[in-house]
């Protein structure tokens, strides 16, 4: 594994600048990675994580930096929570036999409230927050920063990155559908936005 330091600049390179948030989520994606044991997630580890986010925020760059887990490699999950937190999923080294269930391993990492108060109290001669916060993150006990708890995510078959499946389209509005993401209502297999999900109005 990389030091906290390289990977900061590396977080801070693609994040495009430094600040706490940045050493915070290096931080908590180093610290699930080595409850799992993962060494090389962005090379030889690479087909055995997927990561769940649960904000869409400064640190959320800085754990796909660490984790090599990105959206549009399907290994990364955001579940918009508005939560400091990340769920690291084990898939192991071996894909499993068909009929085995789909519950797999994981360890959530939430950062802690009383975190920005330790950092208070630990650098009050730093007034700027972010500054305060970026070299209290650094030094802070993990046991400190974070809470930690083993789950287990169900992660069906649809989820995984490789996962290959038939595109269905849309009976209403005509739009491909990937990776089971249809809906059926009444007899009709829909995508989300017709079956009355939709984010956006037509104009
Ligand atoms: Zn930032
Ligand atoms: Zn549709």
């Amino acid at each position: 594994m990389h030091s906290l330091d390289d990977l900061i600049r590396e977080a801070e390179r693609a994040h495009g600048h430094l600040c706490a948030g940045q050493v915070l989520g290096v931080r908590l994606a180093m610290l699930g990675l080595a409850k799992l044991g993962i060494e090389d997630p962005r090379g030889k580890d690479r087909k055995r994580l997927v990561t769940f986010v649960e904000i869409d925020r400064c640190a959320t760059d800085a754990i796909g930096v660490v984790t090599g887990c990105r959206l549009g490699k399907r290994a990364l999950k955001f579940r918009d929570w508005g939560k400091m937190a990340a769920t690291f999923v084990d898939l192991g080294p071996q894909p499993r036999p068909p009929g085995s269930d789909h519950w797999y391993n994981a360890i959530r990492i939430a950062a802690k409230e009383s975190s920005k108060k330790l950092a208070r109290e630990m650098h009050p001669e730093i007034e700027n927050k972010n500054q305060q916060q970026m070299q209290a993150y650094r030094e802070m006990k993990d046991e400190d920063l974070f809470s930690t708890q083993w789950v287990k995510v169900e992660l069906p078959a649809e989820e995984f990155p490789g996962y290959k499946g038939d595109r269905i389209v849309c009976a209403q509005c005509g739009e491909g559908v990937n990776f089971r993401r249809e809906v059926e209502r009444a007899g009709r297999v829909l995508c989300r936005a017709c079956a009355g999900e939709r984010y956006y109005k037509v104009l």
